[in-house]
C-alpha cells in the first residue's frame, strides 16, 4: 500500500515524501482509513513503528479539510494528550513537520517549565494543541484553555497514562470536551 492508496491530500504527501517515507507502516494502514473515517480506535504496536504519524496524519487531514468552514478565527480542535514532556515535544515535532504545507498550527505545553510562554503561543491560536495532563488541566484552571471546539482526543501511550496514575486527570480533560469527539 502506498500513503496515496490511504488518499491523504497534495500538502500532507508532500511534506511525507520529503520525511524520506516511502510506504506506510502497518500501523499507518491499519488506523489511517478508520480514523478518517470518525471511528474511535485504540491501536497497539511496538515503540518506532510510526504510531505519531498514524495519528497525526489523518487528524491533519480532517482539520484541513474543515479548514475554512468558520471563519470566526482559530479554534483549538485537536488535543493530544502526553504522559511526559520528552514525548509531546516530540509529537510537536512530528506535527510540525507533517504540517509544513498547510496553514495549520500546533503547540505544546507541560510542566516542569515556565507557565508565561505557553500562555502566549495558545492565546496566538492553535489548531492542535500537545499537552501533558497537569499542565493542561492548569491552564484550563486559568482559563487560557477553550476545551469545547476539540473533536478529536488522542491519549498517547494510554498505558504509560495509566501506570503514571493519570487516569483522573484524563477522565476530567474528557469530561471537559463536548460529547461528540472522537
Ligand atoms: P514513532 O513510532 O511514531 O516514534 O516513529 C518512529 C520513527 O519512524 C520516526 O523517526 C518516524 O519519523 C519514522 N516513520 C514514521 N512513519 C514512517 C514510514 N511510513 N516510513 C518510514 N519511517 C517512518
Amino acid at each position: 500500500m502506498s500513503f496515496k492508496d490511504l488518499k491523504l491530500n497534495k500538502p500532507l504527501l508532500r511534506a511525507i515524501a520529503e520525511s524520506g517515507y516511502d510506504n506506510p507502516t502497518l500501523v499507518q494502514e491499519k488506523t489511517i482509513p478508520l480514523v478518517l473515517d470518525k471511528k474511535d480506535v485504540i491501536a497497539s504496536a511496538q515503540t518506532g513503528t510510526g504510531k505519531t504519524a498514524a495519528f497525526a496524519l489523518p487528524i491533519l487531514q480532517l482539520l484541513y479539510d474543515k479548514q475554512n468552514e468558520g471563519k470566526s478565527g482559530k479554534k483549538t480542535r485537536a488535543l493530544i494528550v502526553s504522559p511526559t514532556r520528552e514525548l509531546a515535544i516530540q509529537i510537536n515535532e512530528n506535527f510540525n513537520r507533517y504540517s509544513k504545507y498547510t496553514n495549520l498550527k500546533s503547540a505544546v505545553v507541560f510542566g516542569g517549565a515556565s507557565i508565561e510562554p505557553q500562555k502566549e503561543i495558545i492565546k496566538k491560536g492553535i489548531d492542535i494543541l500537545i499537552a501533558t495532563p497537569g499542565r493542561l488541566l492548569e491552564l484550563h484552571k486559568q482559563d487560557l484553555i477553550n476545551l469545547s471546539f476539540i473533536e478529536t482526543i488522542v491519549l498517547d501511550e494510554a498505558d504509560v497514562m495509566l501506570d503514571m496514575c493519570f487516569i483522573d486527570d484524563v477522565i476530567k480533560i474528557e469530561l471537559l470536551c463536548t460529547d461528540q469527539i472522537q
